[in-house]
């Protein structure tokens, strides 16, 4: 019999932030999408898939490439999704007034025309769905009121645009009944979060799913951390 109630897909499901995300949702009992740049060295996904093979089912999936996004809705058609989770991202290092201009290009295609390429290409999946929400992973450095360092040039603009992006979405979905959640996870011990970050991938991804399953159409649209507490945009 299959008892799975719930579906999330999750982009860069392969390691960090995505894989425990992977985990937690898998290990509650949900089907989950997970989508990665290479899944045949997907080492640690692969093993977990092994762990819960009926909850977990792997795609590759580049969200910089528009046309592996086609092909991925083409194979899930009709499939509803509760959660679309854009996890996926990436943290070109840029010093100030020395420009990498093709590091930006990516970093605008990785973490914000990726994503909402995402929303446009799966929006009937989640509209058709239960819970129906759309959650961007975006970060504190995308907060212009909360810059007081500067620095992190293309990795601030790519995510201050994304979460425009998201917020502008939340109203535009509202009325298929679609909520928008904008979170940031805090600063995670990841490859991307470094070894100093001041928590982990299991005290983030509770806290953010936590987060998930109380976004509403009443409280969506707003800029949440992984705890609870809203951000200033
Ligand atoms: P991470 O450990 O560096 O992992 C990044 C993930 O994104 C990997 O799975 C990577 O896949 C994937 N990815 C990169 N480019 C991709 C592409 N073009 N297509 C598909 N997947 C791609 O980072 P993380 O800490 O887990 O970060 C996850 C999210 O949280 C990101 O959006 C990040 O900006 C955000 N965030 C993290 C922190 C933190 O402290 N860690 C803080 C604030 C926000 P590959 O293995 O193929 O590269």
């Amino acid at each position: 019999m299959n008892n799975i109630r719930y579906t999330v897909l999750i982009t860069g499901a392969n390691r960090g932030l995505g894989l425990e995300f992977t985990k937690q949702y898998a290990a509650d009992g949900w089907q989950v999408i997970a989508c990665c740049r290479e899944p045949k060295s997907a080492a640690a996904l692969n093993t977990l898939k092994n762990t819960y093979p009926k909850n977990i089912v792997v795609y590759a999936l580049d969200v910089a490439n528009f046309g592996q996004i086609d092909k991925l809705a083409e194979l899930l058609t009709g499939k509803k999704i509760d959660i679309l989770l854009n996890n996926a991202g990436i943290y070109p290092e840029s010093a100030s007034l020395d420009m990498n201009y093709e590091d930006w290009m990516q970093a605008f295609k990785v973490n914000t025309m990726g994503p909402y390429k995402i929303v446009e290409t799966f929006i009937k999946n989640v509209a058709a769905s239960e819970l129906k929400k759309i959650v961007l992973i975006s970060s504190k450095m995308g907060s212009l009121s909360d810059n007081h360092i500067g620095g992190s040039n293309i990795y601030r603009t790519s995510k201050a645009a994304a979460n425009m992006m998201m917020k502008s979405l939340s109203l535009d979905l509202k009325e298929q009944g679609i909520a928008c959640g904008i979170l940031h996870p805090g600063w995670v011990q990841t490859d991307m979060g470094g070894p100093n970050g001041l928590i982990n991938t299991q005290q983030s991804i509770s806290g953010l799913r936590q987060v998930i399953a109380e976004l509403n159409l009443n409280n969506c649209g707003r800029f949440i951390a992984y705890d609870g507490k809203e951000i200033a945009w």
